[in-house]
């Protein structure tokens, strides 16, 4: 017998996480490195929400609360779905936890049985795939492609339900690939899950507020009344009000997987932070100017890295229209050969010579399930982006 559990060996440690564990290290060495692995906000809390923390605090609001939020905070989340989505929800049907991963990880432990299977669109976010292993669960992956701007088309999609399949995971704006649907985009995709009422649909909507273009963002769940009934639409603010370490993730959904979420967490870790809660209440309704102001610097970086990896012989960059993440192809860099002899055999060899050759670090495709691609995460200043750009392309431009 192994010495752990069965459930545990399914997994990996998080590839992001790892990337970003190699950057301290080199950085502990003394060199620089240009990091462009974070998969979080460069901007500080604002100060609004900091203030609402100290004062929480100095209030005596440092013990325990409701397992699953504060009534006040449960409110707050209600009246942010209704306001920005136009979703109407009891308080029985919204859940707080630690961070947006606590929510997920809580839903799928609380509808997966052994076998039971999860459509998850590739690329995608790290933890899906791993959360429902660890489960028992099957994750069904379907390759999303560039040419399909990564999004998942409704025939494929169609194809891969079974009768097992519990969940289709979405995440728009997506990480890695910064791709966000449309409204006429998901209608074809609900339509779908419409006409497959066991299969329920989980909405991981963490970057909702980091559209670029004027685009307008479309929660699933705004589309159609009997799949919002079996939606479980995923927010927090970690993304948006760059409260990443605060540990504050919340959702709504059908109340009886609501009620079950909250038993697992009580078991678990009990409620987040309470202090945090009272800081997420002044994030959601305190002043929103931030918001339009951090995206409008987003799009503006987005539009530096596009333009610096323009002209890159080999690599090859959709414009994303979400998140802070770009997904280059290097497919053209496959097979070439690096200054000091070694052949590149996928994304992680190239994301390697990136990093020796240059000091820039991004993360493989593959680590997302699709290759051979790169995330570049430009959630940081604009020099780095600048001075990262110019170092790819060196490093692309001696490859042969
Ligand atoms: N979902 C996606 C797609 C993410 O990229 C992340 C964080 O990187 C999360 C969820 C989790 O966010 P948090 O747990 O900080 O709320």
């Amino acid at each position: 017998r192994s010495e752990f559990a069965a459930r545990v060996n399914r997994i990996q440690p998080s590839q992001s996480g790892a990337a970003a564990q190699r950057v301290r290290e080199l950085q502990a060495q003394g060199r620089t490195i240009l990091n462009l692995t974070q998969g979080e906000p460069d901007f500080d809390t604002p100060d609004n929400v900091v203030q609402a923390a100290l004062a929480a605090m100095k209030r005596g609001e440092t013990k325990y609360t409701n397992t699953d939020g504060t009534a006040v905070l449960k409110e707050t989340i209600a009246k942010k779905f209704a306001r920005e989505n136009g979703l109407s929800y009891k308080v029985s049907q919204i859940s707080v936890a630690n961070g947006a991963k606590q929510i997920l990880f809580n839903a799928l432990a609380a509808t997966l049985d052994h076998g039971d299977e999860v459509i998850i669109p590739a690329p995608y976010w790290v933890s899906y795939p791993e959360m429902v292993s660890f489960f028992g669960g099957v994750p069904k992956i379907v390759a999303c492609p560039a040419a399909r701007n990564f999004k998942l088309d409704p025939i494929d999609l169609e194809r891969a339900i079974t009768s097992r399949t519990r969940w289709l995971l979405l995440n728009s704006p997506s990480n890695p690939t910064g791709a966000v649907y449309t409204r006429r985009e998901l209608e074809p995709i609900i339509d779908v899950l419409r006409r497959n009422p066991h299969v329920w649909l989980l909405s991981d909507d963490i970057y909702e507020h980091l559209v670029y273009d004027g685009l307008e963002y479309c929660t699933p769940a705004a589309i159609d009344q009997s799949v919002a009934e079996r939606t479980l639409v995923v927010n927090g603010v970690s993304k948006a009000y760059c409260m990443t370490g605060w540990r504050i993730g919340y959702a709504a959904g059908p109340a009886k997987l609501i009620s079950q979420m909250a038993k697992l967490q009580s078991q678990a870790t009990a409620n987040p932070s309470s202090i945090s809660q009272a800081a997420a209440v002044e994030a959601l309704n305190g002043p929103q100017e931030g918001l339009r102001e951090r995206a409008e610097k987003y799009q503006r970086r987005r539009n530096l890295v596009l333009e610096g990896l323009a002209s890159v012989p080999g690599l090859a960059c959709d414009k994303p229209s979400g998140a802070f993440y770009v997904f280059p192809s290097c497919r053209d860099l496959i097979g070439k050969r690096t200054p000091d002899g070694t052949v590149l055999a996928d994304d992680k060899d190239f994301c390697k010579y990136l990093l020796d050759a240059e000091g820039v670090a991004v993360v493989h495709g593959a680590a997302y399930g699709l290759s051979p691609h790169f995330r570049i995460s430009y959630a940081t200043a604009d020099e780095t982006l600048k001075e990262a750009c110019v170092r790819i392309a060196r490093a692309c431009s001696r490859l042969s």
